[in-house]
């Protein structure tokens, strides 16, 4: 299933508000310890000076208990480390020369610790100061340190959490309709799609909408326009035949003609077959086209055999109008069908034979460009006038109408070998001078 945008959003939010809780929390406890940190050590050096100061007045040490009101823990320190007063403990203490802010007040003056306290979650900041008669006075304070600081913020933390949680969670259901709301009358808005983005970076999406729409309505309109152009090609013949065989069942025709009309009939029944052919076989081309090449079974075949068979087979025809049809070849290999390549070069060389004059030529030629196949018919005919030259591929275009029919064409030849030649990735080019003949050149990617 797939997962919904406010989801996203608010996971996204979600991890969001926890990093910058979490960044600011954090920074939050660092400059608030060292603040916290700051003022505690300055208390205490305050409260030290002063009661050093009552200290040196002081006749008995004992009256330093009255110091501190119990909060403070007061040591006085002799200069060979002894501990001579301790207000919080009574039982004898070791030896004090070894820690920091003593030695340190022995030698300078004042000196001054922080330690780990024995009372878990806190820290014992120490602050001595050496008396005018050589004692140390070291007087410590117990505080929270840095972790238990962060335990006192976590119900905090994990109140913030849930709110987080819970606004993440609104916002992101209010952000996805407000966001959505536009894409959704776009989409209802199809027909005029590249006017109604709400967003430019949706611009690229409704550009391939439009243009998918494009393809699609010209995809129609060329349906459309080969049914109507079928039909058309269809009638014709159907409707010479009907006429011939209505003057035969009549009696209208003289029996001397009967045989005249009947082969009429069986010419234009050729046409209708022939026709019905071409169409059969584009439409299954089309089939391939759509579902890929996949479908087709494509083998190795030897380009220059099936030229060289090609040429055989059409030699009669080529005869039959006064043309030398004459092939030169490579062997070369391509991948693809071989009955369809067959049938492009079968039209290729049809069309350079009905499109010529008597005593012209057609010479075919198949060669081997660095293990890339290509096959060129040429021939000096009729040539094609360069304003037709891109459009005898369209299907049922022709030049010259009446010749096409004359000579049994069915305009659908060159639509074929387009077909066929995108179906082998292969690449036409069209080479004619009106009077002078025509090259039609097909090349075939490199095999490796
Ligand atoms: P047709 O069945 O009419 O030959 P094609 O699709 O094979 O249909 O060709 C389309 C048109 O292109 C032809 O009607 C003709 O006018 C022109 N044509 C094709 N091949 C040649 C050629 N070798 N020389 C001159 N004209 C050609």
């Amino acid at each position: 299933m797939k997962k919904s945008m406010s989801e996203k959003i608010a996971v996204r939010l979600v991890a969001v508000g926890l990093v910058a809780m979490a960044l600011t929390t954090l920074l939050c406890m660092v400059m608030f310890h060292s603040v916290f940190e700051k003022q505690v050590v300055r208390d205490l050096q305050l409260t030290a000076k002063d009661i050093a100061l009552a200290c040196e007045r002081m006749e008995d040490s004992e009256d330093l208990g009255s110091f501190g009101g119990g909060e403070l823990r007061i040591t006085l320190i002799a200069p060979d480390g002894t501990v001579l007063f301790e207000n919080q403990s009574s039982a004898p203490m070791e030896n004090h020369l070894d820690r920091t802010e003593v030695r340190q007040a022995l030698e300078s003056g004042e000196g001054s610790d922080q330690r780990m306290s024995e009372t878990l979650g806190y820290d014992t900041y120490y602050y001595a100061i050496r008396l005018s008669n050589g004692n140390v006075l070291r007087v410590a304070t117990e505080a929270k340190n840095f972790f238990s600081i962060y335990d006192d913020a976590v119900p905090a933390v994990l109140v913030s959490c849930v709110l987080i949680l819970l606004l993440s969670v609104l916002l992101a259901f209010f952000l996805t309709r407000q966001l959505v709301r536009p894409i959704v009358t776009m989409a209802n808005n199809l027909d005029d799609v590249e006017k109604n983005v709400p967003y430019k970076e949706l611009e690229p999406f409704a550009k391939a909408i439009a243009l998918d729409q494009k393809n699609r309505q010209n995809g129609e309109k060329i349906r459309r326009d080969f049914t109507a152009n079928v039909s058309h090609e269809l009638k014709t013949p159907l409707t010479s035949i009907s006429g011939y065989a209505e003057l035969i069942e009549t009696g209208m025709a003289k029996p001397e003609d009967i045989a005249g009309f009947a082969a009429r009939i069986r010419k234009e029944a050729g046409r209708l077959m022939a026709l019905v052919g071409d169409i059969i076989q584009l439409s299954e081309l089309d089939d391939a086209s759509e579902e890929g090449a996949g479908k087709l079974t494509m083998e190795p075949v030897d380009l220059a055999a099936v030229v060289n068979e090609c040429v055989q087979d059409l030699q009669p025809a080529a005869r039959k109008a006064y043309l030398v049809l004459s092939a030169q070849t490579e062997p070369v290999m391509v991948e693809g069908s071989r009955g369809l390549l067959m049938e492009l070069c079968q039209n290729l060389c049809d069309n350079a034979i009905r499109y010529n004059r008597p005593g012209g030529k057609v010479e075919v030629t198949v060669r081997n460009v660095a293990g890339a196949a290509e096959l060129c018919v040429k021939d000096n005919g009729i040539g094609i006038a360069p304003e037709h030259q891109q459009r005898v591929f369209e299907r049922f275009y022709r030049v010259d109408k009446s010749r096409s029919k004359a000579t049994g064409g069915t305009g659908l030849g060159l639509a074929i070998v387009k077909h066929i030649a995108i179906l082998h990735n292969a690449k036409i080019e069209l080479e004619s001078e009106a009077g002078k003949g025509t090259s039609i050149q097909v090349i075939f990617p490199e095999q490796n």
